[in-house]
């Protein structure tokens, strides 16, 4: 079964967002536990904790089916000494909030090498940073999302990710979130049926299709390997709609969050009952 949603609004406290991916007739969502563009918000309290348990319960979500995404200031491969304590310092904190929710994973960007060292380094960094954080915190799990490679955002290719969680002490806590605008824009051309069938075989044999954990299912309004990242609604961007017809069909991706972050929150409900339009033999 496919489990799709939205990333939706966490506007007024977290204890809200059950209730708005219900609205919208989604199986799963992401969220942001705290102001995304901040690096310190106020801990949560046990009061928000129990709302938002009970309005999980309320509206018919399991844990396993929400995916935190963590804020965008956050930069575990930084390559400046006070950023990386920073960075580590917010991402752990981050992964506290998902614990206290009752939450299972926390979604994340790698890490940007920011032009002062090489991937290499960078990624070395990023796992280390990885490792620190899950010493620290109990049973949420770390996953890493790909990446378009704007900039100098590593987690661009495969090989990145495979590399990383190569890194990864206790490897049962580690797993990838796949983001199909980015994993087009870095140049992996899920578009034709040819393309889409090598992008899965290629991200199995280097990664391993089981660390797969979930979808950012967004189509693209740039082109394949543009290394821009730029999120359509979906079937109006450049991936287009038998790409989306595939992937509902596909069993590979049943029982993990589905996530949208498309740009236009008001079609959020008719794209999620389109994806499921397309599955065959309902
Ligand atoms: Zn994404
Ligand atoms: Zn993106």
């Amino acid at each position: 079964m496919k489990y799709i949603g939205a990333h939706v609004s966490a506007d007024g406290g977290v204890a809200n967002t059950p209730k708005a991916a219900f609205e919208i007739g989604a199986k799963a969502f992401a969220l942001f536990t705290k102001n995304q563009k901040r690096w310190v918000s106020k801990p949560l309290t046990e009061k928000d904790c129990k709302l938002f348990k009970e309005e999980m319960i309320k509206y018919n979500f399991l844990p396993e089916f929400v995916l935190p995404h963590d804020s965008y200031l956050i930069n575990l491969g930084s390559p400046k000494e006070d950023g990386l304590l920073k960075s580590r310092e917010a991402f752990i904190d981050e992964l506290t909030r998902c614990h206290q929710l009752g939450l299972k994973m926390l979604n994340f960007h790698p890490g940007s090498h920011l032009k002062e060292v090489d991937e290499t380094t960078c990624l070395n960094t990023i796992a280390e940073s990885i490792n620190i954080a899950l010493s620290k915190v109990p049973d949420v799990m770390a996953v890493i999302e790909n990446t378009a490679g704007q900039g100098s955002n590593l987690g661009y290719k495969f090989e990145h990710l495979a590399y990383i969680i190569e890194r990864i002490e206790d490897k049962s806590r580690v797993g990838i979130c796949l983001d199909t605008c980015h994993t087009f824009t870095a140049g992996y051309d899920l578009a034709t049926e040819d393309g889409y069938k090598k992008t899965f075989s290629d991200f199995d044999n280097i990664v391993g299709a089981e660390y797969l954990k979930a979808i950012h299912l967004n189509d693209s309004k740039k082109e394949l390997a543009s290394k821009v990242d730029r999120h359509d609604s979906i079937g109006k961007g450049l991936i287009g709609t038998d790409f989306f017809y595939r992937f509902m069909n596909d069993s590979r991706f049943d029982n993990m969050p589905i996530i949208l972050e498309t740009p236009e929150d008001s079609l959020w409900k008719e794209e999620i009952s389109y994806l499921y339009s397309l599955i065959q033999d309902k």
